[in-house]
């Protein structure tokens, strides 16, 4: 929990009263000198020991009249046990032997004294129940300014990252939490050989239990349709990469022959979105004097573009003669976003979405049109005939309803 403190006392060495704030446990052992006196109020007498305390040196607990919780500050109130048991606080009293160790449970109040020269050496420790208290505790401290030993945040981080920590401790760290901000958290269980469907914009995280090996694929029920646009906007927005470029899907829908034609007439409409943002861009890129290349004409670089900027989700299994529909789409490298139709290759090696790719030319002016160029994989002719392929399927499908007796 904490980096283990070595404490070096002479006769009559005191650490004063106090419970560690974080609501900790430690453990102290004793190396080697002098016996060591502890005394110590346990958790239920708080009360009692608070009036005493209060009662025998005002000044020294002033947050005690607040309401702050930690009302004792650290290290910094040593009272005579008489005075202690004469207000009926409860004291017990442990002597330590040099090679022995004292064990101080959380919320006890403790003090000790050196008989003598003596090192010992303590740490903190966490039992796996301190996870349910260890936000309250770190509240707590901030409220009454008390520092704490470290950062809760780095604490939750390391655990939820270490190999060694089993499924329960894991699942503790965040569950609990959400459970106390009446976040309404499922769970599941999966065993091999079962599936688990995790809906659409549900939040979702897993734990193995052990060595495990699934396998997991996307798939769009229809109505996806009528929201993907949005979603795909919003990934642009966060600088969200996206596993797969919406214009290649909308394109593959549109001429795929066993689609219906309630979803042909959805990506029609999306496709001639797309179609007409994409003309208007290129047209201002065009005005700007920028180079228009296919994409077949740079195949191979594409190629190795493709494959160091896209190690992420590289398919080693894909030919490198693949045809030029083959070839991933370059990610943007302002908005992650994927360009399927067209794209703006900068000589700086950047790739960029045509937004992005204007954008660039307006913030550096003095570019000249040589050293970018935007890349067509899909001309606009060939955008205008997949929609028309689609147009004349949906027409052809609503025909042989008419059609059917
Ligand atoms: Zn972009």
């Amino acid at each position: 929990m904490t980096l283990p403190t070595i404490h070096v006392g002479m006769l009559f060495s005191t650490s004063c009263w106090y419970r560690d704030p974080h609501g900790l446990p430690w453990v102290e052992y004793l190396h080697y000198g002098a016996q060591k006196i502890w005394y110590s109020v346990p958790s239920h007498a708080e009360g009692a020991f608070r009036t005493a305390m209060q009662d025998v040196m005002p000044m020294h607990t002033l947050r005690s009249h607040s309401h702050c919780p930690i009302w004792l500050p650290s290290d910094s109130a040593m009272v005579p046990i008489e005075e202690l048991l004469k207000r009926n606080v409860p004291v017990s009293r442990a002597v330590q032997e040099p090679g022995s160790f004292v064990v101080i449970f959380q919320k006890c109040f403790a003090s000790s004294i050196c008989c003598g020269y003596a090192v010992s050496e303590s740490v903190n420790f966490a039992p796996s129940d301190w996870l349910t208290t260890c936000m309250d505790a770190f509240m707590m401290m901030e409220f009454s300014r008390e520092e704490a030993y470290f950062s809760i945040e780095r604490f939750l981080c390391n655990v939820a990252t270490d190999l060694k920590v089993d499924a329960n401790v894991l699942s503790q760290v965040p569950i609990e939490e959400l459970l106390k901000r009446n976040v309404p958290v499922s769970r599941a269980v999966q065993e091999p050989g079962s599936f688990v469907v995790i809906f659409q914009k549900c939040f979702a995280s897993s734990i193995c239990c052990g060595y495990a090996v699934s396998e997991s694929v996307n798939f769009a029920p229809s109505d996806w349709l009528t929201t993907c646009m949005d979603a795909f906007m919003m990934m642009e927005f966060s600088r969200e990469e996206a596993y797969f470029s919406i214009e290649r899907f909308l394109c593959n829908v549109a001429t795929d022959l066993k689609v219906d034609a309630n979803v042909l007439s959805q990506v029609l409409s999306k496709l001639e979105a797309l179609y007409s943002k994409e003309e208007e861009l290129l047209t201002n890129l065009k005005m700007r004097g920028v180079t228009f290349v296919r994409s077949s004409q740079n195949v191979s670089k594409n190629h190795e573009g493709v494959d160091r900027k896209n190690v992420k989700r590289s398919d080693s299994s894909r030919p490198k003669d693949a045809s030029n529909d083959e070839v991933e789409e370059p990610v943007c490298d302002v908005c992650s976003r994927r360009s399927y139709f067209s794209w703006v290759e900068t000589k700086s090696d950047m790739n960029l979405c045509l937004k992005h790719g204007e954008r660039f030319l307006k913030k550096h002016p003095k570019t000249k049109a040589a050293d970018i160029k935007v890349i067509i994989r899909k001309s606009k002719e060939e955008i205008r005939s997949c929609i028309n392929k689609a147009k004349s399927r949906i027409m052809e499908l609503s025909q042989r309803k008419l059609s059917k007796p």
